[in-house]
């Protein structure tokens, strides 16, 4: 939300930069990211979970000097495509502490995965033969079993991903089974267990319940002679996006209090010493980005509708998730708020809404509309619907600029695509 930026003569600035410089340099629409903020929710996180290892999930935000930063503090990577784990590899990111997540994996992506000597978390039975069928005798890799603990939370139905009817994971009380199958192969290697119950939570209690029925499961493997020395808990604590959320967000040290004295008690029960793992991704670089987005035209018809040059191709989660982001006008920041207004993009679709009913001081043609705490599932998440190009990305440090990701061209467009020659 806006409170972790400064305004200087009613500009939005970010880091120490004017952000009026930053559209004149770099256009618009605009991904602008503070690197402090990320660091600064990395130590928060860290210093939380003095002993546990933090997985990034990657696919928040994939950029790859994003990926630069989380590998300079030793963080490991949750990867969820051979695209996402080739870039964090690229970015230098520990093998070690690299899980190959997913629910439907390729035989090439196992491979890829093999040959990387990252760990993998099984989804499906089915994975595991596959992995089988494609690993040599010279490899050997290390497996973790993805379990759906059967939990509701409190978060948009389209990111609660530990519910008993999700697509992900292998129920409860068919993980025993899963788990003793991998013992017919002397390379695949179970060490681990893998759970992650949804994104955007807020109300973390559901961890409690999870940390335990993981820890239920891990004592029947130890009894069954598989070592269990990891125990991923996941990702998924939210962040607020709204003054509503945040009566509700909990932090880091919440989470930390409600899980790690399970974890421990139940280890210490158990007679085992795994490491605990967890895998923020919104938390870390959610709210770190701004995006900021030109005016084309404001119009008064059914509604007020500002019209501005980034849709839904551009930042999906209003359009998708019906999510909420703080918007403000960025070169009018000290202005009295005048007038409701909803927020469109340039999108060929009604629902290219971005924000609905919005109070705001008098927005005219030419104004940049910043939208906040886009960092996760913004850019990571765009397209190019409406041969659009994908915009720019910069990142600031204080003073310091740096271009991320060049604004797409039209050949970034066209590239791909193929003539066949009865058509030329
Ligand atoms: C998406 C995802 C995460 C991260 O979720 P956040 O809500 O961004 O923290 C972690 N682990 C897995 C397996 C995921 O799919």
């Amino acid at each position: 939300m806006r409170q972790n930026f400064k305004v200087k003569s009613g500009n939005l600035f970010i880091g120490n930069i004017d952000t009026m410089d930053l559209v004149d340099r770099f256009d618009t629409p605009l991904y602008v990211t503070d690197e402090r903020i990320i660091r600064d929710k990395i130590e928060k996180f860290k210093r939380s979970f003095p002993s546990a290892d933090i997985f990034y999930a990657t696919k928040a935000n994939w950029n790859i000097s994003i990926l630069k930063i989380m590998a300079q503090e030793n963080l490991g990577a949750d990867v969820f495509s051979d695209g996402e784990l080739y870039i964090a590899l690229l970015a230098g990111i520990n093998r070690e502490k690299i899980l190959f997540n997913g629910n439907s994996k390729t035989p090439e992506e196992l491979s890829m995965a093999i040959k990387a000597g990252v760990k993998i978390s099984l989804d499906s039975e089915d994975e595991l033969f596959t992995l089988s069928e494609i690993i040599t005798d010279d490899d050997k890799v290390e497996v973790f079993f993805r379990v759906n603990p059967g939990i509701s939370v409190n978060t948009h139905p389209k990111i609660a991903t530990g519910l008993k009817k999700s697509k992900f994971g292998i129920p409860t009380e068919k993980i025993i089974d899963a788990y003793k199958k991998t013992l017919e192969f002397d390379n695949i290697i179970p060490v681990g267990i893998h759970s992650h119950i949804g994104s955007q939570i807020l109300d973390i209690s559901p961890y409690k319940e999870t940390m335990e029925r993981i820890m239920d499961i891990v004592g029947k493997l130890e009894k069954i002679g598989i070592d269990i020395r990891f125990i991923d808990i996941g990702g998924g604590l939210g962040i607020p996006y709204n003054t509503e959320d945040e009566k509700k967000a909990s932090n880091p040290e919440d989470l930390s209090s409600l899980i790690t004295p399970i974890f421990e008690d139940r280890c210490k029960e158990i007679g085992i010493k795994p490491r605990l793992i967890l895998e923020p991704g919104r938390y870390l670089v959610g709210d770190s980005t701004i995006l900021l987005t030109r005016v084309n035209a404001v119009k008064d018809a059914y509604k007020k509708f500002i019209a501005v040059d980034a849709g839904f191709n551009v930042l999906i989660r209003p359009a998708m998730y019906d999510a909420y982001h703080e918007m403000a006008v960025a070169n009018n920041m000290d202005g009295k708020v005048k007038d409701k207004y909803t927020i469109v993009g340039p999108i060929c679709e009604s629902g290219d809404i971005l924000g609905e009913d919005r109070w705001l001081p008098i927005v005219k043609k030419g104004d940049v509309i910043v939208i906040f705490d886009v960092g996760a599932y913004g850019f990571s998440m765009s397209s190019q619907y409406n041969g659009r190009r994908r915009p720019a990305e910069v990142l600031v440090n204080e003073d310091k600029i740096d271009l991320i990701r060049s604004r797409e061209t039209y050949s970034d467009i066209y590239g791909n695509m193929v003539i066949p020659p009865r058509l030329l």
